[in-house]
């Protein structure tokens, strides 16, 4: 699998069968699931705390890759939890991208803030 072969219902079906082959949907609740996310987000944050001891700074290969690793591991329980937040949610995931993807291309016009950021003013 990789992400240009692989669909998001995949991802989804993936998550779902694994819940319900251990039978684990009432522990799948939206308040569960959303938090299991930040909690995971948390653990990825964690592997960036120490900016000036990362492994890219230290040169060594290995830790590159280990840290790499683990990144990846870290990503993929968020994405996990929150692909069975939205299956629990029933709840398209591209459409809420798109629909969000849309806000944010009103609410931060490229020919306006190309180059910079800087919070809008509440109109
Ligand atoms: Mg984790």
């Amino acid at each position: 699998m990789n992400d240009t072969t692989t669909t998001i219902a995949q991802l989804r079906d993936m998550m779902r069968d694994f819940v319900v082959q251990r039978e684990w949907q009432r522990y799948h609740t939206p308040r569960n699931l959303a938090v299991s996310a930040a909690v995971e987000a948390g653990e990825l944050l964690e592997l960036f705390q120490w900016d000036d001891a990362a492994p890219a700074a230290a040169g060594n290969l290995e830790r590159v890759q280990l840290h790499r690793q683990r990144v990846g591991e870290e990503l993929a329980d968020v994405l996990m939890y929150l692909m069975s937040l939205a299956n629990s949610l029933n709840l398209d995931i591209a459409a809420a991208v798109q629909a969000k993807m849309q806000k944010n291309i009103e609410k931060y016009p490229a020919d306006k803030v190309r180059g910079f950021y800087e919070r809008p003013v509440p109109s």
